[in-house]
């Protein structure tokens, strides 16, 4: 028996006597997946820069809702103290 609709990958856990033993087989692919197939999956996985703000204390460049590294400050406030300052 095999599942109704288009798949691409069709799961057929009918057992199968190999020797003696009955053994499921696993999912296979049915086709090669073609190169265009490929790409238009594959259209969504670019990666994107990360989007950076200035430090309204010391002006530099942070992600945005992080700690600043360089000062510490967090929302005007001071959130970490430098070890050696
Ligand atoms: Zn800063």
């Amino acid at each position: 028996m095999r599942a109704v609709g288009f798949s691409p990958f069709p799961v057929d856990r009918t057992p199968v006597r190999v020797g003696s033993d009955p053994v499921t087989i696993m999912a296979n692919p049915k086709r090669k997946l073609s190169r265009a197939s490929k790409g238009h999956r594959r259209a969504h996985l670019a990666l994107t820069r990360a989007q950076l703000v200035r430090c309204t204390h010391c002006g530099a460049m942070i992600r945005p809702h992080t700690v600043c590294k360089a000062c510490g400050h967090y929302r005007g406030r001071q959130i970490l103290v430098a070890e050696n300052g």
